[in-house]
Parts: structure tokens; C-alpha cells; sequence
């Protein structure tokens, strides 16, 4: 079988020389593949003018609603996922973080729909204001870019590689040309194959290269963005291809790291941390074979404790089942292939001539269910280097493989300087229950890391490892790591947006954000606002209301219902030294006797008050002063309609939108002396 490529709607096959795919474990070919012959300008073209118009013109609720599909429509078909990721090497644990870790990120960047606001395009932060009398504005508009993300990735998670990256830059409305690592594409072309058949993704939202990148980078534009996962050897070459200097073109790596994980001091033998941290480095090493950038390549005990986690970590390895992972009770599978073996087996030549190896054999394993010189096995290895000070190399060789060295440290100082010579990482573990320790190693290793993770024996159950990055965190590191940044929620998204400060009048810069600001226009409605459906509602809309004089009664009542009996409220004789010239009313009931002038009783569209975001009470208010309210609405959010179930409380499938209001009471000399955020949910007309 040839895999092909999928390139401006078209499934093409390469021409010219094939590469042949192999299955890790029993070495028979699996299938051919080459992207010979591809026009890639085309493809990036293609992905320019027809996928990315489409992507932009989505708002980000519905690009969320479309990555929840995908998501849905993913998960259904996982099983066939699983069965051809055991011929890349991997077990059912390994398929499960690269399937459905993948499938994951797309269902985590749909919630994000929630976030992002109702737009194409994403307001951020607040407006800022730029002369004196706030007649002139700024703010930041964040739009889609115009360009193709370009994902160039490694082999060890042909799933999870490709959907952490596209679920982001789909998400922002940006379409995304794959090339994922030849020796395993197989997996993700099978994937892609009924992502295209779907037809959930707008057409050229997504091609896909199976073969060599080739001249791909050759017509790269400045509104593209490379994103590179693999080798930092490969990435620096890439990262240095003159259209991307020539052009600007962001380039995001992520390269090798060698990750540190560290023994506390206070977890010794005997306590739970030294448990946990004897059974987390078994699994970083076995995990994957060893086959993960955030692998904990180093690991460092203090010095008294060297030999007993020698033994534990030999016996715990030495209990792994290697093998075929379509064998029963196979816990380790292959390598990806024979050269990623040699590969490893380079690095390990490099490393040992500073360690030595306390755990594993270099030249034989036993296998359950395969043939061990068809298949890319190997034992796992653990390495010791004495003076990690003195031999270097522990910190800069990384054998992508099931291959960690154990190192000694003298004190927290010692491990954190030496965390600090991998020249930057994607993750750094320390096992403790002690906060002080956890506070020295973080605070003073952060810098170097991309990701931390203090494990101890509360967060145990729920951990979810040293190795696995989360689509709400960042994942990326700086220095040897590639200085990239992925994921990390809303944080990914706005790596494929062009943020724009935008500058001129309140009522100007409310027609571009889509919010209402400070000091724009606004029209009062002749119906009251809650008298409005969410359709009906225009941003501006605006609501004056009767006036209310505050007297000392309504302090002296508030005050006892609330229990709030503070002393500037009721003490006009403790008032020295405060702001205050005499006994002043409480903030709440300023926004609470707000609502009582601005809310409208009858039942009608406005279905619940949904809290309030922000609020200032920006101005003392002292009984005799009157206060009065502007309330207009400052911004609309659409909500989906949720799915009628059995468990959904009364009501919940009823369309309808969030709406922000601004509250702002003013007193009688038009002073703002509360400002407030609040929101409804407010039913649609249209209930289909
Ligand atoms: P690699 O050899 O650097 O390849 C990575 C990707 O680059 C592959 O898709 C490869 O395509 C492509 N590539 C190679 N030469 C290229 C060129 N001249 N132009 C354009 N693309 C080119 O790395 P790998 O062996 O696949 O992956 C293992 C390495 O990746 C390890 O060192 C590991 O640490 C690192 N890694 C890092 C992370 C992370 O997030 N930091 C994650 C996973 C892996 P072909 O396969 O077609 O050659």
C-alpha cells in the first residue's frame, strides 16, 4: 500500500523514491510513502486563498463547536487509531497519551470558545486611555493571520503532534498544512483520512505531507507561521532558512530537552514522595520506550541516597514485560524503528564515557510475543554519572530512548544549578513534601523550564505525570528546549493572531471591539432593556434611571440585614485618620440599590443574573447624596443550546446569550462613584 498525501482537495500520491514503513515490532512492511512531485507552493496557496477565508469568517464559538465535533466524531472511531499505533511500537498506555491525549486537546481548545468572545477576531485586555479628557482611546484587536500554519513534526506522536498543534491554529481561525515525521505518518494519515471525510473542517483547513518536507519552507510567507517539533539539530537548520528570515515568519520549536527529576531531601525511604518518585522515573523511562521530549533524561538524588535508588529503580525496571505491545502483559513496546535504535544507541556511546551502566543490558533484551532481531527492542538502561559537575556530557547528550542517568547532588543549591546546565528544558520534577524545598528548587530553577511539576503525596492520585504536557499549560521551554511555546489554553491561540493596538474615540473604538466603552455614544431604548431579547439588544443600549437620595436609615438597615456593621459605616466618631469625613455608605448597597433602580421586574426575557465581573467603588457616597444609574450593554456572548438530557436541569435547553452591562452610578454632581460589570442570561426570539 502507497499512503498519500492530501494536497488542495486531492488525495495524491507521491512519485519517485518510497520510503518504506516499517512495523517496529516484527519489521513488515506496513507501507510506502513519498511526497515526490507535490507542488508545496500550491499547498500553501491552496490553504491562503480557500481554507483560511473560511476559518476567518467563523466567530470563535463556532470554530469551538467545530473542534468539539471533530472531537466527538474522533473519539467514535478511536479504536482503529489503537490498532495501528501498536505497529508504531507503542502499547495501549503509550496509544492512549498519543489518541486520546490528541483528541483531548481538541475538546480542551473547544472550551475555549467560551473565553474568547463572539467574534472572529479577539479584544484584548482592557481600553486604555490616552489623553486627558478620554475623548481619544486605545485598545488591542487581535485578528486571525492571513497565512497557513506549518506543522513539521517528530515521530513519537504522530496523533497527539498534530491535533495539540492544529486544534490552536484552528481555533484562531488560521488553516494548517501537516508533515508529520515519515516512519510513523502511516498513523497519521489513517487520522486524517476521516478528518477530510468528516467533512467537519471548512475544505483546506487542513493538507497533509507524507514523505519529505522537500522545498515546503521555500514559499513560506509572512503571514505563515512554522511551528517544528523534533531534533534540536533539525529545528537550528530550519530555523535558519532564509525565507523565514527574509519573511518574519514566526518559528516555533520544540527540540530535544534533557529533563531533570529531583529527589527532595526530605524524601527519603520510607516516606510516600520517595515511593512516588521510585515508580514516576520507572515510568519516564519505560513510557513510550523512552520515546518523549519531556522524558526525565537526569535524574538527581541526594548523594546519601545514590545506592538505594539504584536498587529500587533496578527492581522496579527489571519487573517491566518487553515486547510486542499486541502481547498480553507487554509494558514496554519497540523503539519506532531500527534507525531511531541506532540513533539512541549513538547518544548512549556519547554518554558513556562519562557513566556507567547500573540497570540494563546494551546489546540483549527479552522479548514476549516478537522476534527480538525483527523488531526495534531494547532494554531499558539506567546510567550513573558520579560527578555530574565534572562530566558534562549528562547534560547535553540526549539518548531518545528508554535511557536516564542518576546523578548525585550535595544540597537544593547544587540540584538546582544542575537542573540549570540542560541549558533550558521542558519539564522539571521534584518529589517533596516540604514547601520550603519545593519554593527553593521552583523559584530558583523557573527560569530555566518551560513546565514544573512538585509531586507529592496529595496531588499523587490525580498527577498526571512528569511527562505529559496539558492543553490548558504551556508546554515549550526555553534555551536547548527551542524557546517555543504550545498550548497553554488561550495563551497557544494567540500565537496564530496579529494583535493591533487600535486608537481613537470611546464611540470609534466600541464599533471596532465590539464592546461598549467608557464615554461612547449610546441610545436609550424606548422599551427597557430587559424588556429585549438577546437579538434585540444592540451594544450601547442604554437604560437612565430614576433617582434615589441615600440616606442614614438605608445605611443603619443595610448594615443590619447584612451584618456588615463596619466602622466607617456606623462610627462617625472613628473616622480619624480614614478617607472618610463621615459615616459613609457600604459599597454594596450603592450596587445593590443600583440593581433596585435598574432591574425590571414582570418576567420577561432576561432569565437569571449571572454575577458580576468587575466592580470599583470609586467614590465615597454619604447620606444625602443621590445616586442614579447608566446601564448599558457593553457586550453580547452567544451561548449554545444545550442538548436536551435526562440529568439537564429545567430550562437549560433554552437559546439563549450572556450580556454584559456596564453599571455606572453616578451622584448628583455626575461623578462616577461605582462602576460594575454585571451579567444576565437573556433569552433569544428565535428558539430553534
Ligand atoms: P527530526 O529528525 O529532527 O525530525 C523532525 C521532523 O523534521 C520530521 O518531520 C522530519 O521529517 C522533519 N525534517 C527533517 N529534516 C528536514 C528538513 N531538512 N526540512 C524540513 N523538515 C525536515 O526528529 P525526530 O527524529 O522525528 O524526533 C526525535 C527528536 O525530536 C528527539 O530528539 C526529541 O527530543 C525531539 N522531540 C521534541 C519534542 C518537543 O516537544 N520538544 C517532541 C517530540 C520529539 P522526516 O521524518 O521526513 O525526516
Amino acid at each position: 500500500m502507497q499512503l498519500k498525501n492530501y494536497i488542495a482537495g486531492q488525495w495524491v500520491a507521491g512519485t519517485g523514491k518510497q520510503a518504506e514503513l516499517l512495523d517496529a515490532s516484527t519489521g513488515e512492511l506496513i507501507a510506502t510513502t513519498s511526497s515526490g512531485g507535490l507542488d508545496f507552493a500550491a499547498m500553501l496557496h491552496y490553504a491562503r486563498t480557500v481554507g483560511g477565508p473560511k476559518l476567518r469568517k467563523m466567530t470563535f464559538p463556532e470554530r469551538g463547536r467545530m473542534l468539539k465535533a471533530l472531537a466527538l466524531y474522533l473519539m467514535e472511531r478511536k479504536d482503529k487509531y489503537y490498532t495501528i499505533s501498536y505497529k508504531t511500537g507503542a502499547t495501549k498506555a503509550d496509544s492512549w497519551v498519543d489518541i486520546e491525549g490528541g483528541i483531548g486537546n481538541l475538546f480542551a481548545n473547544a472550551s475555549l470558545r467560551r473565553t474568547l468572545g463572539n467574534m472572529p477576531f479577539y479584544v484584548d485586555g482592557e481600553a486604555i486611555k490616552t489623553s486627558k479628557t478620554g475623548t481619544f482611546i486605545g485598545h488591542h484587536i487581535m485578528v486571525p493571520k492571513e497565512g497557513v500554519a506549518v506543522h513539521i513534526n517528530a515521530f513519537n506522536f504522530p496523533i497527539w503532534g498534530m491535533l495539540e498543534k492544529c486544534a490552536v491554529n484552528w481555533m484562531a481561525g488560521v488553516p494548517a498544512v501537516v508533515k508529520p515525521a515519515t516512519v510513523t505518518s502511516y498513523l497519521t494519515e489513517a487520522m486524517v483520512k476521516d478528518i477530510i471525510a468528516s467533512g467537519i473542517l471548512p475544505e483546506g483547513a487542513l493538507q497533509l505531507i507524507v514523505g519529505s518536507a522537500g522545498d515546503l519552507l521555500d514559499h513560506v510567507m509572512h503571514q505563515d507561521v512554522v511551528t517544528f517539533t523534533g531534533s534540536a539539530s533539525t529545528g537550528r537548520m530550519l530555523k535558519r532558512h532564509d525565507r523565514l528570515i527574509d519573511e518574519s515568519v514566526p518559528f516555533n520549536m520544540e527540540a530535544d530537552s534533557l529533563n531533570a527529576i529531583v529527589l527532595g531531601p526530605d524524601a527519603v525511604p520510607g516516606t510516600e514522595e520517595y515511593d512516588l518518585f521510585i515508580k514516576e522515573v520507572g515510568r519516564e523511562i519505560t513510557l513510550k520506550c523512552g520515546q518523549r521530549c519531556t522524558g526525565a533524561r537526569r535524574i538527581l538524588v541526594p548523594q546519601n541516597l545514590i545506592e538505594d535508588v539504584q536498587i529500587a529503580l533496578g527492581k522496579r525496571l527489571g519487573s517491566t514485560v518487553i515486547g510486542d505491545p499486541r502481547a498480553e502483559g507487554v509494558r514496554m513496546g519497540a523503539l519506532a524503528g531500527k534507525a531511531q535504535r541506532e540513533e539512541v544507541k549513538r547518544a548512549l556511546a556519547e554518554l558513556l564515557k562519562a557513566s556507567q551502566v547500573v540497570y540494563g543490558d546494551l546489546d540483549s533484551v527479552n522479548v514476549t510475543g516478537a522476534d527480538v532481531q525483527k523488531g526495534a527492542f531494547m532494554s531499558p538502561i539506567l546510567l550513573l554519572n558520579p560527578d555530574p559537575w565534572k562530566n558534562q556530557q549528562s547534560h547535553n547528550v540526549e539518548a531518545f530512548g528508554p535511557v536516564s542517568t542518576l546523578m548525585p547532588y550535595t544540597d537544593l543549591d547544587d540540584a538546582v544549578a544542575l537542573t540549570k546546565l540542560g541549558k533550558g528544558s521542558l519539564v522539571a520534577t521534584i518529589a517533596t513534601y516540604d514547601d520550603k524545598t519545593a519554593q527553593q528548587f521552583v523559584w530558583g530553577a523557573a527560569s530555566h523550564h518551560g513546565r514544573m511539576l512538585v509531586l507529592n503525596r496529595d496531588m499523587a492520585k490525580e498527577n498526571t505525570g512528569h511527562g505529559s504536557p496539558l492543553a490548558t499549560l504551556v508546554h515549550g521551554g526555553p534555551g536547548r528546549a527551542g524557546g517555543g511555546e504550545e498550548m497553554g489554553g488561550k495563551r497557544g491561540v494567540l500565537h496564530y493572531l496579529q494583535r493591533t493596538a487600535i486608537q481613537g474615540s470611546p464611540t470609534g473604538i466600541t464599533a471596532l471591539t465590539q464592546q461598549y466603552q467608557q464615554g461612547a455614544r449610546y441610545h436609550i431604548t424606548e422599551q427597557h432593556p430587559f424588556r429585549l431579547h438577546f437579538e434585540e439588544l444592540n451594544i450601547g443600549d442604554t437604560l437612565i434611571t430614576e433617582k434615589h437620595l441615600v440616606t442614614l436609615q438605608n445605611v443603619e438597615d443595610f448594615a443590619a440585614l447584612s451584618g456588615d456593621r463596619f466602622y466607617a459605616h456606623m462610627d462617625a466618631n472613628s473616622l480619624d485618620g480614614t478617607p472618610f469625613t463621615g459615616r459613609v455608605a457600604h459599597g454594596y448597597f450603592i450596587l445593590s440599590r443600583a440593581a433596585g433602580l435598574f432591574v425590571d421586574p414582570p418576567k420577561g426575557p432576561v432569565l437569571l443574573n449571572y454575577g458580576i465581573e468587575e466592580c470599583r467603588f470609586l467614590k465615597p457616597v454619604y447620606p444625602g447624596s443621590t445616586i442614579q444609574v447608566k446601564f448599558t450593554c457593553r457586550e453580547k456572548l452567544d451561548q449554545e443550546k444545550r442538548p436536551k438530557t435526562a440529568d439537564s436541569p429545567k430550562g437549560a435547553d433554552v437559546a439563549r446569550g450572556i450580556v454584559k452591562w456596564l453599571v455606572d452610578v453616578v451622584d448628583e454632581t455626575g461623578e462616577t462613584v461605582a462602576l460594575a460589570t454585571i451579567l444576565t442570561m437573556v433569552k433569544k426570539l428565535d428558539q430553534k
